[in-house]
């Protein structure tokens, strides 16, 4: 995603702004603050890789553990060219507060590793992340109980497993390898609905958002997600499942995409299983036939619409252009997409903004599912599926029999819903969204000056990290 301008102030101090907006309205020990803001440790890797062509070439990565009050620490891995020092601590720190805000217990970390993955092949890209994935497993920064990385951007499932791969070839005899990384292909460790996780996450969180009247109103809107103009930045493994899931379940329109070589535009709502379609054949969306194609992609985020959602980048909402954003309500489904200034500009203007380390909070959630899963070695829903759909079919029958009518079919079908994985994975990232959406509002209630979403998210995370820390005695 091409960057418009340069952000003014680094990404983790754009962050820390945003969350000392929050400690103002907390009364914590002195050095607490200090304590919870601080990122622990990073570890910075330097390792050679053989190539294809027989030549070596020098990688370099980091590890980044902004918390371990709670661990394992969690937090992904990206791979992308413009990974750095920075980045990858400011991403840490989202993910501190991200697992608090949806009650995972878990700290944060984050990993990165310079390189563009477009232009290795997979045997290389697989010479690559066993090689890195080694380097952090004999350092300490990757295991079952202490960190745990997984997919970001530029990774996917099959990274997961070589890292998986490396860490059991390294101790054989820990039976809880698996959870030494979530993400993984669900053959090799995964959990259901993990690939598609962000998206659901986001998706739960548009709807809670449509539940909360007083909410919409102060967007400006009204009504529900039907027929509502959504723009979506980034169409990769996030933007493109929340967009499908908000237009095919919920009827939104989705009238914009912007990717990294342009944007389309179609007031009538896209096609969005042909653009992707399209993108896989031809790498990017110029020359899409069937909508309106600008080369100058970030332009259309000021473009009118009711929701925006910025699923790519960070520092993709700047003070250049904020003050022109028309959007009524902003998801970050991405992380850092609002630098802090522009995010006071959103602030005064009255934008709607629901923020990153809690709209996209869906992955970890589901990272946590997983880990568990691997830990408990078994299955959900194992021991359960059968026994409830038992029951299920006996309530019918016994209904039925007391009636003498028949169910219809819908009713059936509601009754019969099978306690398999995935429903079980879906029901449980629901409910966490939802109760955290909740939680959210609460705490706006409770302090009314706590006037937008993304300071009362991070006040809610805050009050949490540092019961725990106060819980372990280390403030008297
Ligand atoms: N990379 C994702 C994030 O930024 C997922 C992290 C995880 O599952 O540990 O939230």
């Amino acid at each position: 995603m091409v960057i418009a301008t340069k952000p003014r102030r680094k990404f983790s101090k754009s962050v820390n702004l945003m969350v000392d907006r929050a400690f103002q309205y907390l009364d914590l020990p002195p050095g607490l603050s200090e304590q919870i803001k601080a990122c622990n440790n990073v570890i910075e890797v330097q390792f050679p890789v053989r190539m294809d062509n027989g030549e070596f070439r020098t990688f370099r990565g980091w590890r980044a553990v902004h918390s371990d009050h709670r661990v394992p620490a969690k937090g992904g891995i990206r791979y992308a060219i413009s990974v750095n020092y920075d980045e990858t601590v400011a991403l840490a720190t989202l993910m501190t507060y991200k697992c608090a805000i949806v009650n995972v217990p878990f700290g944060g970390s984050k990993g990165g590793l310079r390189i563009d993955p477009r232009e290795h092949s997979v045997d290389e890209l697989e010479r690559v992340t066993r090689r890195f994935a080694r380097e952090l497993i004999v350092k300490g920064y990757v295991s079952p109980g202490g960190n745990v990385p997984a997919p970001d951007m530029g990774t996917s499932p099959r990274e997961m497993s070589w890292i998986s791969d490396v860490y059991k070839s390294m101790y054989p005899s820990d039976i809880n390898y698996y959870a030494c990384v979530t993400g993984k292909p669900v053959a090799n460790g995964g959990i259901q609905g993990r690939v598609e996780a962000t998206g659901r996450g986001v998706q739960y969180v548009v709807r809670e958002f449509f539940r909360h009247p007083d909410d919409v109103r102060q967007a400006g809107m009204e009504g529900d997600i039907e027929g509502k103009r959504v723009i979506v930045q980034g169409f990769g493994n996030v933007g493109y499942h929340l967009a499908l899931f908000l237009k095919e379940e919920d009827g939104a329109k989705i009238v914009a995409i912007i990717e990294r070589d342009g944007a389309l535009i179609d007031d009538n709502g896209l096609d969005l299983r042909d653009v992707r379609e399209y993108i896989n054949e031809h790498g990017g969306v110029e020359g899409y036939p069937d909508a309106t194609f600008v080369a100058d992609g970030l332009s259309v985020l000021e473009h009118e619409c009711d929701i925006l959602i910025p699923a790519a980048l960070e520092s993709q909402i700047t003070v250049d252009n904020a003050p022109y954003i028309q959007a009524k309500v902003i998801f970050e489904a991405a992380n850092g997409p609002i630098t802090y200034d522009a995010d006071e500009i959103l602030r005064q203007r009255g934008v709607f903004v629901v923020p990153d380390a809690f709209v996209n909070a869906g992955g970890v959630t589901v990272s946590y599912f997983e880990w568990t899963k691997n830990i408990s070695h078994i299955r959900f829903g194992r021991m359960s599926r059968r026994l409830d759909e038992w029951r299920g079919l006996k309530t019918i029958e016994a209904m039925e029999y007391m009636t003498g009518k028949e169910m219809p079919e819908h009713m059936r079908r509601g009754i019969l819903l099978a306690s398999d994985e995935l429903t079980l994975v879906r029901s449980g990232l629901d409910d966490t969204m939802r109760l955290a959406y909740q939680e959210i509002r609460a705490a706006k209630e409770d302090v009314p000056e706590l006037d937008d979403f993304r300071t009362a998210a991070f006040y809610v995370a805050i009050k949490k990290i540092a019961q725990t820390y106060l819980d372990m005695g280390v403030w008297p």
